[in-house]
């Protein structure tokens, strides 16, 4: 459920038109519903009301300061994989010990400056980075807590991008050796082992590969229990679906159920890494129609975003609702929607029926919120959208449109 909907005649997020946000902010434009954030964090973090938990937003989905503004004042915490990202946390006023820091490449400053933050845990994906935070937090005179990020061997049956929990990945510690990583998180100074992390994929649409995942896991729990390591922490990960098109995730409320029931009574408190879930369905990113194009093959329409705005389709042949902002009842052709840039990878959609729109005309690229901004570019020189915030009437320029300025404002 989002709050992007049409209401005489035409598309509005939650009681704005989007038409009145473009004329004050022109497109390509990302807008974002706070009541959509709102209501999706409270769906999910309360699907596990029954166990003591933290739900910690990834940063990486979407990373607008006024985003998570608004997930950090409903209480959430944070999972970062990057300085950028807790300079961005703690500027949005997240606090430290609410923030988990995930991620196979931390490098010595960016743990230094999480150390010094007093972030609550580092999930840990080598053993390199496992001897690193001990000198790290030795010099430092404090001491880390971490989590070792298991790697279950568990296939996400998801886009191969985005499957972080198979063997072949170069995510986390495979699960044979772990015992043997745990007992040297013992024996460094300065480091406390606190938990068990892993993180199997994204865009999951069924709770089967979560729960093989968990079982794994628990299994592995049960050794490190007998060697003396009791975890206080069990974090899940993220990676729970949307919908895009047709597929049919499961709601966060049966999510968290299949996890409260597998958990029992375990005293653990359970972390989850929620992005696409929270944040997907509560942006659009609105795009006007420059030409169509006929060709004896084809018919294009061309439209003023691109790849460099949201790149999902072109990187992962990712599937995005496109509708029309003022909907006119026209007949419907099967169109390629493509931007203005010089590759031919860049396109929002392809073979697509839509209608028969014009130039000059508005269209709403659906589920954007998620990895849409965040994952933009400059590519072609283009200066990256701008992002609005939606909060019933009233609208926040969560980021303004990058200027030519700003485009070399870098370079000399
Ligand atoms: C990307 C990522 C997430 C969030 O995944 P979603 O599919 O957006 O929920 C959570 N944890 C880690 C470690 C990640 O890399």
């Amino acid at each position: 459920m989002h709050h992007f909907a049409y209401r005489g005649g035409e598309l509005y997020a939650e009681d704005v038109p989007v038409s009145t946000l473009v004329a004050a902010y022109g497109t390509p434009l990302y807008v974002y519903s706070a009541a959509t954030l709102r209501r999706h964090f409270t769906a999910f973090d309360s699907a596990f009301g029954g166990l003591p938990h933290l739900t910690c937003f990834s940063v990486k989905a979407n990373s607008n300061l006024s985003v998570l503004k608004t997930l950090a004042a409903m209480g959430a915490g944070v999972d970062i994989v990057s300085g950028g990202e807790l300079y961005r946390a703690l500027a949005a006023g997240v606090a430290p010990e609410k923030i988990v820091y995930s991620g196979v490449g931390k490098r010595a400053a960016e743990i230094e400056q999480a150390l010094t933050a007093g972030i609550l845990m580092f999930n840990v994906e080598s053993l390199g980075e496992l001897e690193r935070i001990s000198a790290i937090a030795k010099r430092l005179g404090k001491t880390a807590q971490v989590s070792l990020r298991i790697n279950p061997d568990v296939d996400p049956k998801t886009h191969p991008y985005i499957s972080t929990g198979l063997k072949k990945n170069k995510f986390g510690l495979d699960i044979e050796n772990s015992l043997a990583a745990y007992a040297k998180a013992m024996e460094l100074p300065n480091i406390t082992p606190v938990g068990i992390d892993c993180h199997i994929g994204s865009q999951l649409t069924s709770i089967s590969p979560f729960l093989e995942a968990l079982d794994k896991i628990l299994t592995f729990r049960e050794k490190l229990c007998a060697m003396g390591i009791v975890p206080r922490y069990l974090d899940l990960g993220g990676g729970l679906g949307i919908q895009y098109d047709e597929e049919d995730p499961p709601h966060p409320k049966e999510f968290g159920e299949a996890l409260t029931k597998a958990l029992g009574d375990l005293p653990m408190t359970l972390i989850l890494e929620p992005g696409r879930v929270i944040v997907g369905n509560a942006g659009i990113l609105v795009t006007e129609v420059v030409y169509t194009k006929k060709t004896p093959s084809k018919d294009f329409v061309i439209v003023d975003a691109a790849m460099n705005d949201l790149i999902r389709p072109s990187l992962y042949d990712s599937f995005h609702a496109i509708r029309e902002v003022r909907p006119a009842g026209r007949e419907t052709l099967n169109v390629d929607v493509v931007g203005p840039i010089c590759e031919s990878g860049d396109f929002l959609a392809r073979d697509r029926d839509l209608p028969a729109v014009a130039p000059g005309e508005l269209l709403a690229v659906y589920s954007a919120g998620a990895y849409g901004f965040t994952m933009s570019s400059n590519y072609n020189s283009r200066p990256r959208a701008a992002e609005v915030l939606v909060d019933g009437e009233t609208v926040t320029v969560a980021r303004r449109r990058e200027t030519y300025e700003d485009l070399i404002a870098l370079e000399r």
